[in-house]
């Protein structure tokens, strides 16, 4: 193990997560963020771990084979970890993978004309997740949510082998966004920007917008 890249890309979900916290998009434990290693293998924030206290004490690293190492007694991965491995399995250049619970992310869940799609707003914004035209046509995946995360996980791996979304994020109905990036840094970015388009949405809504 690279024990110095380790620590480092730990603490970037621990600055990422001190962040979401603050903009209440990780509440209490809510959420939870990945970074793959070179060896495939990834760190993901254990689970019931507030959001805004990680320490580096506070990750496990779960292999490929879906072997699960715990550096530190009584941590258990995130139950949502399901997730994470679907994206890191469904897309090679993802490394890393941030899932957040905004409430904005649930109320535009309900704008979705579809049981599977949520339109967005042609906004300028869409640039940063990679859609470069003009007055763009752009939808995010949207997932309906179980109790069962394997059961999201599992419908998130087979749509996205046979249709590969066009932007590094899904959306699953009344619990939060999900995005992946080639960086730490460009998932969060990707939080940003899915926030706020969100956020858009929600105040666009308030003045009469209808997006259904
Ligand atoms: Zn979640």
């Amino acid at each position: 193990m690279d024990s110095q890249t380790t620590v480092d890309e730990r603490k970037k979900l621990i600055t990422a997560a001190r962040l979401f916290y603050q903009r209440g998009w990780m509440v209490g434990t809510a959420g939870n963020l990945s970074a793959r290693q070179a060896d495939g293998s990834f760190w993901i924030t254990a689970s019931g771990k507030a959001k805004g206290e990680l320490t580096t004490r506070d990750f496990v690293r779960v292999h490929g084979d879906g072997k699960v190492e715990a550096p530190y007694p009584n941590l258990k991965p995130s139950a949502e970890t399901s997730i994470h491995q679907a994206i890191y399995s469904l897309f090679p250049e993802a490394m890393a993978c941030y899932h957040v619970h905004s409430i904005e992310a649930n109320l535009v869940s309900m704008f979705a004309k579809s049981e599977d799609t949520l339109h967005l707003p042609p906004l300028e914004m869409l640039k940063g997740l990679g859609i470069w035209q003009e007055n763009p046509c752009c939808q995010m995946a949207l997932f309906n949510n179980h109790l069962d995360v394997t059961k999201i996980a599992s419908k998130i791996e087979v749509r996205f082998r046979n249709h590969p979304p066009k932007i590094p994020a899904l959306l699953i109905r009344n619990h939060g966004v999900t995005v992946w990036g080639a960086s730490p840094e460009t998932a969060l970015n990707y939080i940003e920007l899915a926030e706020y388009i969100f956020r858009y949405m929600v105040a666009a809504h308030q003045m009469g917008e209808n997006f259904r």
